[in-house]
């Protein structure tokens, strides 16, 4: 979307108030769904593991442990940017002019 300055008429970008803070925010809920995750992607891990016999099992619990723990903070920091994303674009709409120095809002 492209917007122009309400004062000298140039290019307008977004100001990012709530990206940063979203992303945070949903990197750490993903850290808090890790744990969950993680105990998820151990006990797959171990269940499969446990085809291959008592050594099968640890080595199985450990990889659920890792993927689970990865897939669960990546999918959090991901939604919390895209939430900050749609809240700065839809919500607040402020813009700044680098040309003069405007901000101003839709
Ligand atoms: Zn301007």
């Amino acid at each position: 979307m492209s917007v122009k300055c309400t004062k000298c008429g140039n290019q307008a970008y977004l100001k990012n108030y709530a990206r940063t803070p979203g992303t945070l925010v949903g990197a750490a809920t993903g850290v808090t769904a890790t744990t969950a995750g993680a105990a998820a992607g151990g006990k797959a891990g171990a269940a499969i593991g446990a085809f291959f016999g008592p050594v099968g099992i640890g080595v199985g619990a450990l990889a659920g442990l890792f993927l689970g723990a990865l897939a669960a903070g990546t999918a959090g920091g991901y939604a919390g940017h895209k939430a900050g994303q749609l809240i700065d674009e839809d919500i607040i709409g402020i813009y700044h002019c680098p040309h003069c120095g405007h901000t101003f809002s839709l």
